[in-house]
């Protein structure tokens, strides 16, 4: 398999916690990538990255590269593919990935406190690590746009991107690039920040707004704070921010887990009620994330009789990735192991009581699964 990848050379991933990798697949797992490098040229210059580059360009398989070669081999698209389209290399940094800090108005049950500063407590009751808010400073990226103009593309992921005041000062430094760019940048639509106008001066923007169900689900789901309806006019609003500007595409992201088994097909059907009111400013392409980790919310993990039954429930939606949905419904993987779901179960009972909620009374077909035996 060709190890060849761009992302080194090409690319640049900011996290809260300060460390910057090429790309947000790296995985330093021998912690040698820097944490708050002096600048920019430290970083290009540090022997950890040299050493990715030269394992790549010798076809060795570098261990922080493992998600790329498990994709591959699953015949899923990886990073790696995704930087190579910047082929044939010319040098300097074309993709900013930017998760700036965990600050976060939700505490949704797949996540925890390196992503959310509201799932602090969760994770202290849960016996888990506890991190603190994180800020990566805006300052060290606009001292550093001298080594930032050949931009092509920009992430910016969170957190919640929309809560970061800072990016004002990051889109005014970067005002004269950003016709230049494209944007993606993935919120929870629960918050509009002030400088929501500035995206429209990127080359074009699409906006990713994650929910995790509907209804009573979505709440449960996402802890407590905001309605299914708070969202949904937030998610109007936005829209009709953005009504007049052709080149800002809206896509709702469904993040499939166990808890929301019994609410894909009303997710979808509020999603397509958008699609035929917007038309070219809604994408439902990938409409669906599944949660692999913690491997105990995985959808995988229901017993097999009820699965099929949610599948003959979703065969009739028009849905362009149901065929993938499906297969990864069926792949028995992770299928009657006890252990995870005894996991699923104490997880799920030590979240309600902490948050005064109980998953059977916001759906009560999970008595059934409570009650399963595998
Ligand atoms: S192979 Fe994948 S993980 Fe490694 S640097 Fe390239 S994109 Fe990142």
């Amino acid at each position: 398999m060709n190890k060849f990848c761009l992302a080194p050379e090409n690319g640049l991933a900011i996290f809260p916690n300060g460390r910057i990798s090429p790309c947000c697949a790296y995985d330093d797992v021998e912690d040698e990538m820097p944490k708050h490098p002096k600048d920019l040229m430290s970083y290009l210059n540090n022997p950890a990255l040299k050493n990715v580059i030269h394992k790549q360009q010798t076809q060795n398989q570098h261990p922080g590269c493992s998600k790329c070669i498990s994709k591959e081999q699953f015949s899923k698209t990886s990073q790696r593919q995704l930087f190579n389209k910047y082929a044939p290399f010319s040098p300097g940094i074309k993709h900013l990935d930017l998760s700036l800090s965990n600050l976060c108005n939700l505490k949704c049950r797949m996540c925890n406190s390196f992503l959310s500063t509201s799932w602090q407590k969760d994770d202290q009751l849960l016996g888990r690590p506890v991190h603190k808010r994180r800020d990566f400073s805006m300052d060290w990226l606009i001292q550093n746009q001298a080594h930032l103009q050949n931009l092509e593309t920009i992430e910016m992921k969170g957190g919640e991107p929309f809560m970061h005041g800072e990016y004002l000062k990051f889109l005014q430094a970067f005002e004269s690039q950003l016709p230049n760019i494209s944007l993606r940048i993935t919120t929870n639509g629960t918050t509009i920040p002030v400088w929501i106008n500035e995206l429209k001066k990127f080359k074009q923007v699409r906006i990713s707004v994650s929910f995790e169900g509907t209804d009573e689900i979505y709440q449960y789901i996402r802890g407590g704070k905001y309605s299914f309806q708070d969202f949904e006019n937030n998610f109007k609003t936005l829209l009709k921010m953005f009504q007049d500007s052709p080149h800002v595409e809206f896509k709702p992201m469904f993040t499939f887990q166990i808890y929301n088994i019994w609410n894909f097909s009303l997710a979808w059907q509020w999603a397509t009620q958008f699609k035929n009111q917007f038309q070219d400013q809604i994408v439902l392409e990938r409409f669906t994330n599944i949660v692999f980790k913690p491997t105990y919310l995985n959808p995988q993990l229901i017993p097999h009789s009820l699965r099929l039954e949610i599948i003959r429930e979703l065969e009739p939606l028009d849905h362009t990735n149901l065929i993938n949905y499906i297969s990864l419904m069926i792949s028995p993987d992770i299928e009657n192991n006890q252990k995870l779901f005894d996991e699923f179960k104490t997880f799920t009972k030590t979240l309600d009581q902490s948050r005064n909620e109980n998953l059977t009374t916001v759906e009560p077909r999970f008595q059934r699964l409570f009650d399963a035996i595998f």
